[in-house]
């Protein structure tokens, strides 16, 4: 049965070297999209045995995971502005930190929380340039008097979410210089921000001086970066060779017969395809001309590199031959001692995977 494999160590060893890095800041470990990928719950396990206490979420699903597995004392966020009744409550139920992104939701948060006889913990997220949650840098006055105007809420934090952190560092260093303007006239009001924090995995990385009070972190955790960093991946998928065949010279595998054997060729079949993830990846919108130009240049560099897909078999790399399918590839076996059944190595992105169970190892 092909299962998708996470190492307990692989994965702990990344957490403790984001910790040494972060210093006394806090991680604030992101299990959104399912723990990306891995689990919610022993994603966080993991994490919980490496000293982190503060978790961030998107559904309230996640956080009642985390809730009804014991994570009882630790801190979470939700990431998103909600504004639904029901998860509000629900996510107060849970003391859960929330998130409020507009006047909307830090008037029915507040009501809420009236209603409730409570006071609603919350983090004020600021736009400033992802333009999705939060007030804008202009509307600093109007953040300003919800300190004082908001009597069920208990505003703990304020934070922002870069869009570029990973490929543009002057919008990322204007957007952050936007955001500590905000923090300092908050605090020039007289009124305390608590938490200060705006880095996901990227910003933290490249840029030290912007770890604040606080870092978010998801992607970092699994080690897959879009940059090169000491990190190392986490999790792949483990299949067996299904058939072996010798196609003879000038047969082909796969749709639209991409690949056509120079000789007679050995190749494994196996049943792992882009359904599970493999050779899945987030494709750039091809909005703007120069991001179809950009396109076209990695297209041209993947010619010239030939860099090709490969799968572990008999400790050797094994060129892909042919278009993955949805359920099934080929390896190009020639001279690899290896027999029907034998174990693969997939390598296959946690945020892709899907169709097999991920099961955890020491
Ligand atoms: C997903 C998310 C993060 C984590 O991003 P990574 O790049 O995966 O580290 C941080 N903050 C917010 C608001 C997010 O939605």
């Amino acid at each position: 049965m092909t299962t998708y494999v996470v190492s307990r160590e692989v994965l702990a060893s990344n957490i403790r070297q984001l910790k040494t890095q972060a210093g006394a800041v806090p991680i604030w470990a992101v299990v959104k999209g399912d723990g990306y990928g891995l689990g919610v719950l022993p994603l966080a396990e993991t994490l919980s045995e490496e000293g982190i206490t503060h978790f961030c979420v998107t559904d309230v699903k996640e956080a009642e995971i985390l809730r009804d597995n014991s994570f009882t004392e630790e801190k979470i966020l939700m990431l998103r502005s909600v504004c639904d009744r029901r998860e509000i409550n629900r996510l107060l139920d849970l003391k859960v930190i929330l998130t409020v992104g507009s006047e909307e939701t830090a008037r029915l948060v507040d009501q809420i929380a009236a209603e409730r006889a409570d006071v609603a913990e919350v983090h004020l997220k600021i736009d400033t340039g992802m333009g999705r949650y939060g007030f804008l840098p202009e509307q600093t006055d109007r953040v300003i008097s919800l300190y004082a105007e908001r009597k069920h809420l208990a505003i703990s934090g304020i934070y922002t979410h870069f869009n570029c952190a990973f490929n543009n560092e002057a919008l990322t260093r204007q957007e952050f210089a936007a955001f500590m303007g905000v923090v300092e006239a908050i605090r020039a009001a007289g009124q305390e921000t608590g938490t200060v924090h705006c880095c996901n995995s990227a910003a933290f990385l490249k840029y030290p001086e912007m770890h604040c009070d606080g870092v978010r972190l998801g992607s970092a955790l699994l080690g897959r970066m879009p940059f090169r960093t000491k990190l190392h991946p986490v999790g792949y998928a483990v299949t067996n060779i299904d058939e072996i065949r010798t196609l003879p010279k000038g047969h082909t595998t796969g749709y639209s017969a991409l690949w056509k054997a120079k000789k007679d060729t050995r190749v494994a079949i196996l049943p792992v395809g882009w359904y599970h993830g493999f050779r899945v990846s987030c494709q750039p919108e091809l909005a703007r001309k120069r991001d179809c130009l950009r396109a076209a240049l990695s297209a041209v560099k993947q010619l010239l590199r030939r860099k090709r897909a490969t799968v572990l078999i008999g400790g050797r790399q094994c060129p892909v031959v042919g278009a993955v399918g949805m359920l099934h590839c080929a390896a190009d076996v020639s001279g690899v001692d290896c027999k029907c059944g034998d174990p693969v190595t997939v390598q296959i992105s946690p945020l892709h995977v899907k169709g097999m169970p991920v099961v955890f190892r020491a």
